[in-house]
């Protein structure tokens, strides 16, 4: 459903992306792990076109996406994303942060987008908040809403940079329990987490990157159990 080929990206003189070669499969979860700096929100901005490539190629159920206007704006809704900082629209109810981009990019009608938002809100937890705008809500709920804003696009795959890294411990469960039903549902899933615990839970696969490059990619069990690589094995022993 997604595929990277040979994906370089330059900050400068970094070398930000390096041959990245990936391909997630639909109803894959894949959570992608790694040092700071190693290039993983890169890798998440460029799938999205948030941040532009260098070379190679991107597709999302076999489409590149456009560098800009409305067939972008189209195409991206098939990508969502949650971000660690939850930036959901400060001004808008909850509510209209879940109905706004279904009503202007998609042309849903406001009734129908309506009725929607409230069934996600339900599924996320967050149903009784709906009137409230988001500095009202704790962090937990704010990234679920942000989750559930999402979901309204109808994405074929959904992008998760750190969702909980800003969260307080508390808060962090209820936000991984949401993104663990949806990965048993079936939705293709690129998580940038340090929740081990939910890797393990969750991920079909784990892509261990270092220094913009992907130097492994296992299944969570054989990944935690037996990294083949010296910096995976530095990276998990740091962990612990
Ligand atoms: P973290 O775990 O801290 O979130 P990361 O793996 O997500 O790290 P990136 O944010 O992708 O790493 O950054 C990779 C490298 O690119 C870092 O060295 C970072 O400083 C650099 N970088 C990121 N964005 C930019 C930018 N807009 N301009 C210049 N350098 C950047
Ligand atoms: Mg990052």
């Amino acid at each position: 459903l997604v595929v990277l080929e040979r994906v370089n990206k330059h900050f400068g003189s970094l070398h930000v992306l390096q041959d990245i070669d990936l391909t997630v499969a639909r109803g894959e979860v894949v959570v992608v792990i790694g040092p700071s700096g190693s290039g993983k929100s890169t890798l998440c901005r460029a799938i999205n076109r948030l941040e532009p490539i260098d070379s190679g190629s991107i597709t999302v159920d076999g489409k590149e996406l456009p560098e800009e206007g409305k067939a972008l704006a189209q195409l991206r809704a098939e990508v969502g994303m949650v971000f660690q900082q939850f930036n959901l629209f400060a001004h808008k109810s909850i509510l209209e942060n879940v109905t706004l981009g279904p009503i202007k990019v998609k042309g849903v009608r406001p009734a129908e987008a309506k009725e929607q938002a409230m069934a996600l809100l339900e599924r996320v937890g967050v149903a009784n908040q709906a009137e409230k705008y988001p500095a009202q809500l704790s962090g937990g709920q704010q990234q679920r809403v942000a989750i559930a804003r999402a979901l309204a696009m109808q994405p074929k795959v959904m992008l998760f940079d750190e969702p909980t890294s800003a969260l307080d411990p508390e808060m962090i469960n209820e936000v991984l329990d949401v993104m663990t039903s949806l990965a048993r549902e079936g939705m293709t899933m690129i998580v940038v987490t340090h929740e081990m615990g939910f890797a393990r839970r969750a991920a079909n696969r784990v892509v261990f990157m270092d220094a913009g490059q992907v130097v492994e990619e296992n299944a969570p069990e054989e990944f935690f159990g037996a990294p083949r690589s010296d910096r995976a094995k530095d990276f998990l022993s740091k962990l612990l």
